[in-house]
């Protein structure tokens, strides 16, 4: 099939052609559009293919879904918290999804707040009295996230990390308690992993959420309610969730080769109350026959095991990257060539 493309207006090649690279990483006003954001961060002229706004330079492909929350960049996909609109022969970004949505996958400067150390917290979800999912066939989310976490654990101190998980044994844990131990380990990222489960045990694929800035809504609903509002302890790290959660999907989704149900936003406890970056991974749907039968081979346990750990090593690696580029005088930094690393 030709895919049909457009350009979006022709103010969309005039202002492409006097980009300035990372312009919205300095004092000027923050792209509303998405001629602006291509102008401010190097890309071609959106263009128009079939349903899709797509944006393109080396090594990156921005596609926001027409009046659809979806965005897929670099092929993952990412919700937003509202879809683009039509402005002017032009298509408005919503202003918190370019800041705390758009801008941290695109600019590795917005992560130079972070925590940067290298001491990861995982979270194996459930425990002692609380099973989590349970499989068709009586396989328990608790157990299997907790051998996850184990091999999460070594493949990230193979590569120099230093990994505490929150229970190591079969333990019931409230989920102040997780919070809190990351705190006392002074955890640079925690990262919860669990399993999916549905009533339609055709639903699959694999999700990760991260916490919602305050005054945007979850990914499951469109409109505000009193809680969207309040800015939680997690907010402090807007940026860096959405990177983390970006890289963590990424990560399991090219490692296993599932369906991409996406980077969502959820005001989970642990999100909300989180002591550093944080999310929550649900790696497959334990109530799907297919997937269970698949979570019980060694190598397929591995293969999540490496998307998980290879997530946290890149989001690590962008952050140690951030905070050298922010050393460096701004003028002489690069938002392009660092973005290329993603
Ligand atoms: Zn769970």
């Amino acid at each position: 099939m030709h895919a049909r493309i457009l350009t979006i207006g022709l103010s969309a090649v005039c202002l492409a052609a006097g980009a300035v690279s990372g312009r919205a990483a300095t004092n000027e006003a923050p792209p509303s559009t998405l001629v602006e954001l291509a102008t401010a961060f190097e890309f071609a002229a959106p263009v128009r293919e079939e349903d899709r706004i797509v944006l393109r330079k080396t090594g990156r492909v921005l596609a926001f879904d027409v009046d659809t929350r979806r965005l897929l960049c670099d092929d993952v996909l990412v919700w937003l918290s509202r879809p683009v609109v039509r402005h002017r022969g032009d298509w408005r970004l919503d202003g918190a999804d370019f800041e705390h949505v758009v801008r941290p996958l695109l600019d590795p400067r917005s992560l130079a707040g972070a925590p940067g150390g290298r001491t990861v917290v995982l979270d194996p979800g459930h425990g002692g009295n609380d099973p989590g999912a349970v499989s068709p066939g009586g396989l328990e989310e608790k157990t299997i996230v907790l051998e996850l976490a184990e091999r999460v654990k070594a493949l990230l101190e193979k590569a120099g990390l230093t990994v505490k998980l929150t229970r190591e044994r079969d333990d019931y844990l409230a989920l102040k308690e997780r919070v809190r131990r990351a705190g006392e380990w002074k955890a640079d990222v925690l990262v919860s992993i669990h399993l999916n489960s549905h009533r339609d045990r055709r639903a699959r694929g694999l999700e990760t959420f991260v916490l919602p800035p305050a005054g945007c809504p979850v990914t499951g609903a469109s409109t505000l309610d009193a809680r969207d509002k309040a800015v939680c302890p997690g907010n402090t790290h807007d940026a860096a969730n959405a990177s983390l959660g970006f890289f963590l999907q990424r990560g399991l989704v090219q490692a296993t080769g599932g369906e991409d149900r996406g980077l969502k936003r959820a005001r989970y406890f642990l999100l909300r109350e989180a002591p550093c970056p944080a999310a929550v991974t649900e790696c497959k749907f334990l109530s799907n026959h297919k997937a269970e039968e698949e979570l019980k081979k060694d190598e397929h346990l591995a293969q999540i095991a490496k998307g998980l750990s290879d997530g946290i090593r890149a989001y690590v690696d962008i952050v140690g990257k951030a905070k050298e580029a922010a050393a460096r005088k701004p003028d002489h930094s690069d938002s392009s060539g660092n973005a290329s690393s993603y």
